[in-house]
């Protein structure tokens, strides 16, 4: 019960005060930026299950304070940020988030890109379920967004078997629609001797396949060189996923990146049209600047992706949109500025 309704007067109860933000927007907001942070992802669970406890209740239900705090679900946060929702504020967890967030980058290759190649559901080791991750690029704006989950061998990531990663297929499909296509991916762990970890023909059947090493990054030149060579001539590939492994800050440390010939690797994606991801994770910025320079000379394609684990991470596309603008990327390289349709061409490429 807040104050304005106690202090009724006989007659009618006064009006609750307006939203300035329903509390159910306050919460996927919150959760929204604290992924966009990456932060805890136990923080962002909360939120987004607060919001959930609270989907489709009418106001005078919110407005129960009692029963609201008692809902499975609710916490102490979020019972806070509701009720300061509820009483016509921002919530100030919400504004210091915002605060936090900064000014956005608005770059104009930002706004031409219409899509993204790589993302994660709690299908592998994303956040949430692959419906949430969908909506959540259909309110970015986005034509097209690719769920990429790991493939087996990727233990720590739950990789898809060939089993769960078919039983993907329909409902990634049933998620398109209105001018919005979920794409059915993978990002295929390129294996030590180059070979990709998924059963050929179910790669065939994939709209996208990202090749991604994760292991044995440290190994020496001559067969990191080979390796990837070997992944970006296999014609299934269509993106070598954050080519040098390289963390540059965050929560799990910094890593060196690994050693290559890197002239040898995008003269050969040059060859075979495979696109070098510009991955947008600031622990990442992968390709550093002057491999990504000597992939553009090379004439290589681009996909600038989120490699999003989260719905709040799909927008950090901002990050690897502004680092393409700056280093001179042309629009037309970067394969994620291209329609659905252009894309499902190259994708289907003769190589
Ligand atoms: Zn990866
Ligand atoms: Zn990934």
């Amino acid at each position: 019960m807040t104050a304005r309704n106690g202090a009724g007067s006989g007659g009618n109860p006064p009006e609750p005060a307006p939203f300035v933000i329903h509390p159910h927007e306050a919460l996927v907001e919150i959760a929204t930026l604290l992924e966009r942070e990456r932060s805890s992802r136990y923080k962002s669970k909360a939120f987004r299950a607060a919001a959930d406890a609270i989907a489709g209740l009418a106001d005078e239900q919110l407005r129960d304070a009692a029963s609201l705090r008692r809902r499975k679900g609710i916490g102490d946060s979020t019972f806070a940020v509701i009720q300061e929702a509820l009483e016509g504020s921002v919530p100030s967890y919400l504004a210091d988030l915002r605060e936090r967030a900064g000014v956005e980058v608005a770059s104009a290759l930002r706004s031409a890109l219409r899509g993204d190649l790589h993302s994660h559901s709690d299908w592998s080791d994303g956040l949430t379920s692959l419906s949430l991750m969908a909506s959540a690029g259909r309110a970015l704006g986005h034509e097209y967004l690719a769920l990429t989950d790991h493939s087996p061998r990727l233990r720590v990531a739950n990789g898809l078997s060939p089993e769960r990663l078919r039983a993907q297929r329909d409902l990634v499909a049933a998620e398109s629609g209105g001018g919005f296509t979920l794409l059915w991916g993978i990002e295929v762990d390129i294996l030590d001797d180059g070979a990709l970890d998924q059963e050929p023909d179910l790669l065939d059947e994939l709209d996208i396949v990202v090749a991604s090493a994760h292991s044995k990054l440290r190994m020496e030149r001559a067969p990191m060189t080979r390796r990837l060579v070997e992944a970006v001539s296999n014609r299934r590939v269509d993106v070598l996923g954050h080519v040098t492994g390289r963390l540059v800050q965050g929560s799990r440390g910094t890593r060196p990146q690994s050693t290559f010939d890197a002239k040898a690797v995008f003269a050969a994606c040059a060859a075979t049209g495979v696109a070098v991801e510009i991955n947008s994770r600031p622990e990442r910025q992968d390709p550093p600047d002057d491999l990504l320079l000597l992939a553009l000379e090379l004439g290589c394609l681009f996909s600038i992706d989120s490699d999003a684990h989260a719905p709040g991470q799909l927008s950090l596309i901002d990050h690897g949109a502004e680092r393409a603008e700056r280093l001179g990327v042309p629009a037309e390289r970067i394969v994620t500025t291209w329609s659905l349709e252009r894309l499902r061409e190259w994708t289907g490429r003769e190589r």
